[in-house]
């Protein structure tokens, strides 16, 4: 399996930022893993063109279920392929809280992504509430149920598993808690999807940065990073991206 480091620029980045994915192909032109950049919809094309070649994909960071139709503001998943994108990422727990994003809605658009031909990045993630009540394995096992196409495979499905309280928080879970959640979720994918699950990537998320992701890359069923924060800055993810090269 080739492991991934996925960066998400969320609401970040304007025509200037695109100097920070030169620089990152510059330093790393290929890598040994793979290598993923899903900046907002804005900078899609630019971005695409920048990475035509080159070892970095791009992916969005939403879509709607439908190929097209009368919604305002969305993009479906047929446009992100259009644009260049390879990848979509799917019910981040901030689409889940900002915009009220159930599992259903996520499978909805994780087999909407699929039909594209693009690969779906399905997040999952308890709060830190749920964890402190010790609901992490049942909150995360009734995410994956809902949430991931029932005909995804280990090219067409990654699965992140990025703790709520974590993100953007500075703060990780601990690497035995990693490790615990990250069986467990290989456990869930192959009682769902059989042996195909055995391939596909299971990213941690969550305070990934170049300080603790060579710890974190150790961890057993830990398949590369998504990365928000540490994403932005080509010297930071590069940094990432060696540390998953290298494990
Ligand atoms: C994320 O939002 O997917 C994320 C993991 O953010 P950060 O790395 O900034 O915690």
């Amino acid at each position: 399996m080739k492991k991934l480091a996925a960066g998400n620029w969320k609401m970040n980045g304007t025509q200037s930022s695109l100097a920070e994915v030169t620089a990152l192909l510059a330093a790393h032109p290929a890598p040994t893993c793979e290598m993923l950049l899903c900046p907002p919809a804005t900078l899609l094309t630019a971005m695409a063109g920048l990475a035509k070649g080159s070892a970095l994909q791009i992916g969005g960071q939403d879509c709607h279920p439908k190929g097209s139709g009368a919604h305002t503001g969305d993009i479906s998943a047929a446009m992100l392929a259009d644009a260049g994108a390879a990848y979509v990422i799917l019910g981040h727990s901030e689409r889940r809280s900002d915009h009220g994003e159930t599992d259903a809605l996520v499978r909805a658009k994780a087999e909407a992504a699929l039909a594209a031909g693009l690969v779906a990045v399905v997040c999952i993630g308890e709060t830190e509430g749920q964890r402190d009540a010790g609901q992490t394995l049942d909150v995360i096992g009734t995410q994956v149920d809902g949430s991931i196409p029932l005909t995804g495979t280990a090219a067409t499905l990654v699965l992140a598993y990025e703790p709520v309280w974590a993100i953007g928080t500075g703060r990780t879970p601990t690497l035995a808690e990693i490790a615990e959640v990250h069986a467990f979720l290989r456990a869930r994918l192959r009682a769902l999807i059989g042996a195909e699950a055995d391939g596909v990537r299971i990213l941690y998320g969550g305070s990934v940065k170049p300080s603790n992701a060579v710890e974190i890359f150790a961890v057993p069923h830990v398949d590369g990073a998504l990365v928000g924060g540490a994403s932005l800055k080509a010297a930071d993810f590069g940094a990432i991206v060696a540390a998953l090269a290298a494990a």
